[in-house]
């Protein structure tokens, strides 16, 4: 029997508001335990919750990016379930009547378009996190996750390889972004995702039983989760077992999902409207203002890349993934005034250098100005493209500004038409047989000629002027 994966993702979209979904406690990460709970947070008797709108705001947004429906009126729900790092007892979520319903998200794997649908996206509060090695033989509590704005974002069951689900991942995370609305740290779970997996005989259109896995916190991880999954059940249905409907962990040290919980029904968990909150009504107008302060999304400006810049389809994809690299490429094309140029160096010079430290591009060390005064450098022929690459070197080693190292080091080119044609003429005098060779009509040795100058120039001449007077000398006489 041939099989095929069916998957549908739940993305934890941490939305980057300055406070809590439903109190005024800061929400960023990394503060000492329970400095970031108020009373609110903690659950205590007598206190109210009050949505904070730029959460609202921010679903707006990503609701019209996603080209959805936006509820006009919708509510929060009380989920109910017992946990430590939960104090309420119940998490303030959306159940009927979420404030995101149908959409779509277009993602491309290996050239190839798809539409995934998006069901809904809705707003809830992330919960506290227990913390287990802290003390010995005890677990402690850290309250200041809780309450931090989430949005859920559910995709249909339309992805059907590990692959389309990390692409559509990855689709999401760079809209997000793009959006300002999330700040994408995966490590700090401000953007994860359950993934649930079923498998069907190929040509069926039942879906089959799916297993969901939880947690997962980066693409990788996503991948891989899945793919043990989709062979996990195959192995199952065809031992003549059959798949449960379960709530999996993936362990990313033993490579492989394991069993959690039986999953729960949706009844399982009480939901109820919340007594204590107002519903949400949101009108067209704001609605018509989210739509017109969405700004340039990844798909334009990959095309405006390509068409109005005349970037190759690859650089214009490797340079509006990411919005701080999307950014830094328009403010150096700008500032050089040759998006092209630009474009070289950031997917060469600059990459490679990240890449050898292992560095996000947010340590990226030079700036968009200081990379302009080097490539003005080449442009006015102080430096040669090559003698280029030592300087970039060393000002990502801090030796200071492109012209300070030109300066430092002696790497001006030699323009001057006279020394350049000393260096010739002496090359062409120790070469007469190459000269022979090139004079009988054999073209390839002229690169001999070339090489040795630049040799001898100790790569400081500028190679079209040497071209070119090579070429006026050995056809001289
Ligand atoms: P719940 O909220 O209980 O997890 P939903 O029915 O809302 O369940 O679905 C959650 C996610 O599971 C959605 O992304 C959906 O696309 C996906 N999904 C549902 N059924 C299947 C299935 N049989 N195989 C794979 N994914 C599925
Ligand atoms: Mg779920």
């Amino acid at each position: 029997m041939k099989w095929e994966s069916v998957i549908g993702l739940e993305i934890h979209v941490q939305l980057a508001t300055l406070s809590k979904i439903f109190s005024g406690a800061a929400s960023a990460y990394g503060a000492a335990p329970n400095t970031q709970a108020c009373a609110v947070d903690l659950g205590l008797p007598g206190v109210l919750p009050v949505i904070n709108s730029r959460a609202i705001e921010m679903a707006i947004l990503l609701g019209v990016a996603l080209d959805a429906h936006i509820a006009p009126r919708s509510i929060f729900a009380r989920k109910n379930y017992f946990y430590p790092d939960l104090p309420k007892g119940y998490q303030i979520s959306q159940y009927e009547d979420p404030i995101v319903g149908l959409g779509h998200l277009d993602i491309e794997l290996a050239g190839e378009p798809k539409r995934i649908r998006i069901r809904r996206a809705h707003l809830e509060e992330d919960a506290g996190k227990s913390v287990h090695d802290a003390f010995p033989g005890q677990s402690g509590i850290d309250l200041n996750r809780a309450g931090t704005p989430l949005l859920e974002v559910v995709s249909e069951p339309d992805l059907d390889s590990a692959a389309e689900a990390v692409q559509f991942m990855r689709t999401l995370h760079t809209l997000v972004r793009f959006l300002g609305i999330c700040d994408g740290n995966m490590q700090e779970g401000s953007f994860r995702c359950d993934a649930n997996v079923s498998i069907r005989p190929v040509g069926s259109t039942a879906l089959g039983t799916r297993a969901e896995i939880k947690n997962l916190n980066s693409f990788r991880f996503v991948e891989r989760a899945i793919n043990f999954e989709i062979e996990r059940q195959i192995e199952v249905l065809e031992a003549g077992g059959r798949v449960l409907q379960e709530t999996r962990l993936y362990d990313a040290e033993r490579d492989e999902t394991r069993s959690m919980r039986s999953k729960e029904d949706a009844h399982d968990y009480r939901y109820f409207p919340d007594p204590d909150l107002l519903p949400i009504e949101i009108t067209q107008h704001a609605i018509d203002a989210a739509r017109a302060a969405l700004p340039e999304l990844p798909a334009a400006k990959r095309r405006r890349f390509q068409q109005a810049l005349g970037l190759t389809g690859e650089d214009a994809d490797a340079l509006s993934a990411d919005f701080a690299v999307a950014t830094y490429f328009e403010e150096l094309a700008a500032r050089c005034g040759d998006p092209k140029q630009a474009a070289n160096w950031i997917t060469g010079e600059l990459f490679a250098a990240l890449k050898r430290e292992d560095l996000d591009f947010a340590a990226n060390k030079i700036s968009p100005a200081a990379l302009t005064e080097l490539l003005a450098r080449i442009k006015d022929r102080t430096i040669s493209n090559s003698l280029a690459k030592q300087v970039f070197d060393a000002m990502w080693n801090d030796e200071g500004s492109a012209d300070d190292i030109i300066k430092a080091r002696g790497l001006q080119q030699v323009t001057d038409d006279g020394a350049i044609t000393a260096l010739i003429d002496a090359v062409i005098a120790e070469s007469p047989e190459q000269v022979a060779q090139f004079r009988a009509g054999k073209d390839k040795v002229f690169g001999y000629f070339v090489g040795l100058v630049m040799k001898r120039s100790k790569g400081k001449a500028d190679p079209s002027q040497v071209t070119e007077i090579l070429l006026r000398r050995l056809k001289a006489d």
